[in-house]
């Protein structure tokens, strides 16, 4: 079916995302996975095309696009190549420049938004903790009022860019005991004596990513460090939750439609039994099974990117794309790994590791059991 969400603006910007992640990124996917990262040139190059500095206004060094569907055609192209690629940059580019440009004031936005726009900053999100990630209002890192500054102590956990990042966003518990109302976020730049960093995570999949622990020992903390508002941490994350997840989505169902397109042109061209795999039955109808699934889903996220760029979306509907599209994301990439037979188990087939890469996806930015949960509550239960 047709998309009508993206105008010939987006187009062309589509096309010069796809020529940089040719000349730039593609030639090079083999090196991230060794080295467990994108190397700051990548980065760099990133920066310079433009791609990093979509919310950042251009006093900043930014082009301030103002159009969510921007970012998402950004992150379709970005996931299509690989969901480490996508994770990695949208945490950069969409989800910390949404922190770092709501929150923030033109102070911060001075000394931040240049390096975030030209790739110099590498940015992160500390939210989940090894004590747990789902229950973001029991977090136990702490800050504590120093002279005009705080005392951070802590660590957290899964940290995407975490092992790369020059600044990370970080939520500590400021008021003991008060649950949700008791937590601000802080930005701790790299360096920041007591702030150490962790191995760079082992995942099942996503080799290409950093992935990190972070550890804080009595971090001294400048006071114009505090993002947004004293104590109201938990309301700015759960304001901008839904940005990620409205992310995700646009990643998890571009990930799974481009491998879907690749299986395609596998099962025209395999044969067996004197015919190509695609033509038995079972799996013609498999197929128009996953093809009208994608589209179908493809049509709800395409409404949430529409909602989001009006900033109409709401905390519910982004929870319905997120999970919702991890699972369509987890059938698709099942099935097509199921028609390449053998070859759809080898890593040098790129089925096998899109399949790993995906199983995060059902796991992060909020379970799916959470998303559940809070499209339950918004039911009355
Ligand atoms: C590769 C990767 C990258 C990540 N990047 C980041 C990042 O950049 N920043 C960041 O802050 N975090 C990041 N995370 C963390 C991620 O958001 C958490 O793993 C996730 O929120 C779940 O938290 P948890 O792992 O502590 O699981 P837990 O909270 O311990 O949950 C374990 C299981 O219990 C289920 N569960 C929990 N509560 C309920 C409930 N009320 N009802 C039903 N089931 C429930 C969960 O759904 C899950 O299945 C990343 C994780 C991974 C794996």
């Amino acid at each position: 079916m047709r998309r009508s969400v993206y105008d010939d603006d987006q187009a062309a910007f589509r096309d010069s995302v796809r020529e940089f992640l040719r000349r730039e990124v593609i030639p090079h996917v083999g090196e991230h996975a060794e080295q467990h990262g994108f190397g700051r040139e990548m980065w760099l190059a990133a920066g310079k095309q433009g791609l990093l500095g979509l919310e950042v206004p251009e006093q900043y060094g930014g082009s301030a696009a103002g159009d969510y569907r921007f970012n998402a055609v950004l992150t379709e192209e970005l996931a299509a190549v690989n969901l480490a690629l996508a994770s990695s940059l949208s945490i950069h580019f969409d989800v910390c420049a949404g922190y770092l440009t709501s929150l923030t004031t033109p102070e911060q936005q001075a000394r931040w938004l240049p390096g975030l726009a030209s790739g110099e900053q590498i940015a992160a999100i500390a939210m989940t903790e090894p004590s747990g990630g789902s229950d973001l209002a029991a977090l136990r890192t702490s800050a504590v009022p120093e002279g005009s500054g705080w005392r951070l102590n802590g660590s957290k956990t899964f940290i995407t860019n975490g092992y790369s990042a020059d600044l990370v966003i970080v939520a500590a518990r400021t008021t003991p005991g008060a649950g949700a109302r008791g937590i601000s976020l802080f930005a701790v730049e790299a360096g920041t004596e007591g702030f150490s960093k962790g191995r760079r995570l082992d995942k099942v999949g996503m080799p290409e990513a950093d992935t990190a622990e972070l550890v804080f020992e009595d971090v001294l903390v400048p006071a114009e460090n505090l993002i947004g508002e004293l104590d109201r941490g938990f309301k700015h994350m759960m304001v901008n939750l839904p940005r990620e997840r409205v992310g995700a989505a646009v990643s998890n169902l571009a990930h799974a439609r481009a491998i879907l397109d690749e299986t395609l042109v596998y099962v025209k061209d395999r044969q067996a039994f004197g015919q190509a795999i695609g033509s038995f039955q079972h799996n013609k109808f498999l197929l128009a099974d996953l093809v009208t699934r994608a589209e179908v889903t493809q049509a709800y996220v395409d409404q949430c990117v529409v909602a989001h760029a009006a900033g109409e979306l709401t905390a519910v509907d982004a929870a319905k794309a997120k999970w919702f599209t991890a699972d369509v994301q987890g059938q698709i990439l099942d099935a097509c790994l199921q028609l390449h037979g053998g070859y759809g188990y080898m890593n040098e087939y790129r089925v096998a590791r899109a399949w790993k890469d995906a199983r995060v996806t059902r796991i992060w930015a909020g379970s799916n059991e959470i998303m559940k949960e809070i499209i339950g509550r918004d039911l009355g239960f």
